[in-house]
């Protein structure tokens, strides 16, 4: 089994960085978000780049930041708006893959293993375009950790921040993550760490050479986890987005390296989005009633659009015919395309909406639409045994704008 390879995506100082973005007059003086501002005991729940400059902490009364700080600014949290940007971070980050488990308000990791192919980009590549649309779309900034397992990944977002990719390899995790403290490892308390400390063991390194019976000694259970950890063993999943809910529409979206504007580009487009969305439907045994098409247009702004069809469908073919269809309707042909996202919604059980197909046998209108089912799950067939590439839908790669088969 090849490395999975995951992401740990941290927005920076996330509740200041919200406020800022309301007041940009905050960037520009020390600022932190406090519970109960107008009482000396609220507490920093977050703070600006200049507040740490002055060594505010999180945790610090009001009245020490304050001490640290005379000229500091505080906000009271507002929650609901932080959710908000939250939720808006997430749905840029599922852009990319399903698997997208938030651990935080601010934090998610996402598992690409199975859409970076798509995206012909090394993993390091991807994470900066995603650092880069969470600036320019929403204003603030995140730092991401690559990794082959969560805890690595998280470790990595940590590793360099504000707004910085950290690539932590089996190559050079050693080097990068073994001399920091052990308090520094994941789900090290400050009880265990102490005890660690009493042992001689100081640094990630030191616990991850020791032997494990030994920290199970000094740990218990926690020990053996602890060591796990720090050796990089842990195959942990990402969740499906929403996995505690339900997954409400399956999307792929693409930001071109420069603007669209000639119709076969466009067509190229919409069949590697589709072809996309389509196998992840498959994936999940999925069908959805509704296809969305949201176009970006170069100053920023969007249109979407969308419409039912009248059966549930899994087919690149339909989705692919509806999302032209759409684009013919509501955009004028010409006009420069920043972006292109495509979705599915309105799912159902893929099997349940196949017993309905039956139905439309009985009217004459299904037997076309069962044989394309039967040759959709072929040309799956074929690419798991001969690789991606081996079915290309009969369009050329089309490096110039981004799109590039799987090989
Ligand atoms: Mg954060």
């Amino acid at each position: 089994m090849p490395d999975r390879i995951i992401f740990h995506a941290d927005c920076n100082n996330f509740f200041a960085s919200c406020e800022c973005l309301e007041r940009p007059e905050l960037k520009d003086v020390p600022m932190a978000v406090a519970g109960d501002p107008e009482n000396r005991v609220g507490v920093v729940v977050a703070k600006n780049e200049l507040a740490k400059k002055y060594g505010v902490k999180t945790t610090d009364t009001v009245y020490a930041a304050r001490k640290k700080c005379p000229g500091i600014v505080f906000v009271p949290p507002r929650h609901r708006y932080y959710g908000e940007i939250s939720r808006r971070v997430n749905a840029i980050y599922c852009e990319y893959t399903e698997y997208v488990e938030p651990a935080s308000i601010d934090e998610s990791y996402l598992d690409v293993t199975q859409a970076l192919p798509f995206y012909g980009m090394a993993p390091e590549a991807l994470a900066d375009e995603l650092r880069r649309r969470i600036r320019q779309e929403i204003g603030i900034t995140i730092s991401v950790g690559v990794s082959f397992c969560k805890i690595f990944a998280k470790m990595g977002s940590d590793y360099k921040k504000p707004d910085a990719t950290t690539v932590v390899t089996r190559e050079n995790y050693r080097d990068l993550l073994w001399p920091l403290p052990v308090s520094d490892l994941l789900f090290a308390g400050h009880a265990a760490v102490k005890k660690l400390n009493g042992k001689g063991i100081r640094t990630i390194g030191d616990l991850a050479r020791a032997r494990p019976e030994a920290m199970r000694g000094i740990l218990g259970k926690q020990g053996d986890m602890l060591w796990r950890y720090a050796n990089g063993i842990d195959d942990a999943p990402v969740a499906l987005f929403g996995a505690h809910r339900e997954i409400k529409s399956v999307s792929r979206g693409r930001t071109f390296p420069r603007d669209l504007t000639a119709p076969q580009e466009i067509h190229t487009a919409i069949v590697y989005l589709t072809d996309e969305v389509a196998r992840n439907l498959r994936r999940h045994r999925l069908k959805g009633e509704v296809v969305s098409v949201q176009i970006r247009r170069p100053d920023m702004t969007d249109i979407s659009r969308q419409t039912t069809l009248d059966h549930p469908t899994y087919l690149q073919h339909e989705i692919q015919q509806t999302a032209m269809e759409l684009i013919e309707a509501h955009w004028r042909a010409g006009d420069p395309i920043r972006a292109i996202t495509v979705g599915v919604g309105k799912l159902v059980d893929a099997e349940a909406a196949t017993e309905q197909l039956t139905l439309f046998d009985l009217m004459g209108q299904g037997a076309s639409r069962q044989k394309r089912e039967r040759l959709e799950a072929a040309v799956e067939d074929l690419r798991k045994k001969y690789g991606d590439g081996s079915v290309t839908l009969g369009i050329q790669e089309n490096a110039d704008i981004g799109l590039r088969r799987r090989k």
